[in-house]
Formats: structure tokens, C-alpha cells, sequence
């Protein structure tokens, strides 16, 4: 089963990703991972995107694809995959489509993972860190157990990141809905998109995939 897991950040791709690579036993293909993985074992492609990065500079398109592509040649994805983070343009989605046609195989599935945007701004902007002792909450998630006072420490000064802010994360979500309904419409003219609704609890969720794949 050659998957591709599409959402934005906050629709909780990370969780369903896990336990999609485990039941079906395939590996779990991230860019992060497998970025840290060709610059940790010194693959020449791996030097390559260390040489970008450590110029502050975005790795090019091709490095980025042929590190996929080698990755993808490798014996634990022969049976199937799950990539989640890439494609992240169309330019990277056709090159996928080459070194997955180059050894006959093609995607089996997009597995979109739809959440509203005010939901996400909910999840992604809800974490908060007790400016006195650092214990960090959550609004939804992990909530003080008396609001407005830390359980460790019990002050009531907290603070939140830069990362975390509506501003920031705003920012965020438009940059990425952009290019996921980019790909997402590249991907449904192939007929593969099959749309999850990522509002649910993770088990609902993960339910929903489940009979999707079946
Ligand atoms: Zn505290």
C-alpha cells in the first residue's frame, strides 16, 4: 500500500501516521527523518542538503527529490509506504510520480485529512507555558486544573512562544493551505484523494482510515 498522508498542520497527521505504519507494517516516510537520516549517514546526497541548510538556504527540488527517491528504493518500502510531508509542491509531485513509475509502482492513495481552519487555530494556538516554573498547558488539551494557576508551582504569570501565537500560526496555516489544495487538486483528477474528516477524536479518525483502506 503506497500512501501519502495530506493535511495541515494541526489535523493531527503525526498521530494517524504512527498508527497507520504500524497496523499496516509499512514505514513511515517523513522529510524531517529522512533529511536527518542522508545527512547522518553522509549519502552524497545527504552532504549535498547539509551544505544548503548550513547556509541557511532551502534545499533545491532536485536534492530533496533524490533523497525520496533513494529512500523509496530501499527494502522496507518495497510493500508500501506512508509519506507525509512530501510532495509539498506539484513540481516535487511529478517527480514522485517518475521514481515511483520507474520501478512500476504508483500511488494507491491520498489519505487528506480535513480539518476548518478555526479548528486548527484552536489546537495549534492553545499552548501556554507558566512563565515561573516553564510547566507548559494546553487551552483544550491539558488545561490548569484551577484555570488561571499553574498546578506545579501554583503562579499565575504564563506566556506563550512565538511559534504559538494566532499571528504566527495564522501565517502558517496560509502558506500551507495554499500548497495542500495545490495538491490535493492534482491528486483528484487521478481519482486517489479519499477525505477524512480530522475533526473526530484520533480513534474516529483513525476508524475512518481503516475502512477507507480496506
Ligand atoms: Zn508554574
Amino acid at each position: 500500500m503506497n500512501l501519502f498522508l495530506l493535511g495541515l498542520p494541526g489535523a493531527g497527521k503525526g498521530t494517524q501516521a504512527a498508527r497507520i505504519a504500524e497496523t499496516y507494517g509499512i514505514p513511515h516516510i517523513s522529510t524531517g527523518d529522512m533529511f536527518r537520516a542522508a545527512m547522518k549517514n553522509g549519502t552524497p546526497l545527504g552532504k549535498e542538503a547539509k551544505s544548503y541548510m548550513d547556509a541557511g538556504n532551502l534545499v533545491p527540488d532536485e536534492v530533496t527529490n533524490g533523497i525520496v527517491k533513494e529512500r523509496l528504493a530501499e527494502p522496507d518500502a518495497q510493500n508500501g509506504f506512508l509519506l507525509d510531508g512530501y510532495p509539498r509542491t506539484l513540481n516535487q509531485a511529478n517527480a514522485l510520480k517518475e521514481a515511483l513509475s520507474s520501478s512500476g509502482r504508483s500511488l494507491d492513495a491520498v489519505l487528506y485529512i480535513k480539518v476548518n481552519k478555526d479548528i486548527l487555530m484552536e489546537r495549534l494556538t492553545g499552548r501556554f507555558i507558566c512563565a515561573t516554573c516553564g510547566a507548559t498547558y494546553h487551552k483544550l488539551f491539558n488545561p490548569p486544573k484551577v484555570e488561571g494557576t499553574c498546578d506545579v508551582c501554583g503562579g499565575h504569570d504564563f506566556y506563550q512562544r512565538e511559534d504559538d501565537k494566532p499571528e504566527t500560526v495564522e501565517k502558517r496555516i496560509d502558506v500551507n493551505e495554499a500548497q495542500t489544495e495545490e495538491l490535493a487538486a492534482y491528486y483528484e483528477e487521478t481519482g486517489i484523494v479519499k477525505e477524512i474528516n480530522g475533526e473526530q477524536d484520533p480513534d474516529s479518525v483513525f476508524e475512518d482510515i481503516r475502512n477507507i483502506l480496506k
